[in-house]
């Protein structure tokens, strides 16, 4: 068994928020694994890869350097020296994520580079596939959801603040179209994994989701 907490589910569903506060409530490191995809889409973007060029991908990721370190309790990197901060979050970058997502050799770097995490410790890893692929064995698996509408609001309420205009009926639709692309490749698929408790955070609240994910944590 792999000491990993797995939390998986669709955009914006609450999974950093609880993961973070997981790890940090059991002592445990973060790791953001969608982080990596927008990382991999990021660099070829950098690099003038167009939309659809999916050869293009493959050879910045076999190009890009990736370092990990732990810093403030969670698995952070570098690419090519760089951190990529919030240029991960834009919305440019959120329409290309789920093609680069979906190509095969994108996903077999991605899943090793998080496999290669266990030696830092007990990680809680939130993602689409944590417990379906990259750890079938992990301790715990969650999954959470929320109503797309609710899940919306909340993706909106992070974009205030930063230049980008956007509004909630903009970021739904966004949402929705990310996430039929990631239920619907045929790669590792963001699916319920075996095992997994099912937890919606529509109504339910951050604090109450957390408490009953340690609750059954601590069994
Ligand atoms: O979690 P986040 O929204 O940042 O993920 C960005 C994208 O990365 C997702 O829309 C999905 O296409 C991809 N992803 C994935 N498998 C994961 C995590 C993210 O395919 N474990």
């Amino acid at each position: 068994m792999s000491r990993v907490i797995a939390i998986d589910g669709p955009s914006a569903s609450g999974k950093s928020t609880v993961a973070r506060r997981v790890a940090a409530e059991l002592g445990r490191l973060y790791v953001d694994s969608g982080a990596l995809y927008r990382a991999v889409t990021w660099r070829a973007m950098e690099h003038g890869v167009e939309e659809g060029d999916i050869e293009g991908v493959i050879k910045s990721l076999h190009e890009m350097e990736v370092l990990f370190r732990v810093d403030a309790g969670a698995v952070c990197f570098t690419v090519d020296g760089r951190d990529p901060g919030l240029a991960l979050r834009t919305e440019t970058l959120n329409r290309r994520v789920s093609e680069v997502a979906a190509t095969p050799a994108v996903r077999d770097q991605v899943v090793a580079w998080l496999r290669d995490m266990l030696p830092f410790g007990g990680l809680v890893m939130e993602g689409r596939d944590i417990g379906s692929v990259v750890f079938p064995d992990a301790e715990k698996k969650i999954f959470l959801d929320a109503d797309p509408e609710e899940r919306a609001r909340r993706r909106h309420a992070e974009y205030e603040g930063r230049d980008e205009a956007s509004t909630i009926g903009n970021v739904q639709s966004s949402l929705t179209l990310r996430d039929l692309k990631d239920t619907q490749r045929k790669m590792a698929p963001l699916v319920v994994a075996e095992g997994a408790e099912i937890l919606d955070t529509t109504s339910r609240g951050i604090d109450a989701v957390v408490e009953a994910i340690l609750a059954s944590v601590r069994g």
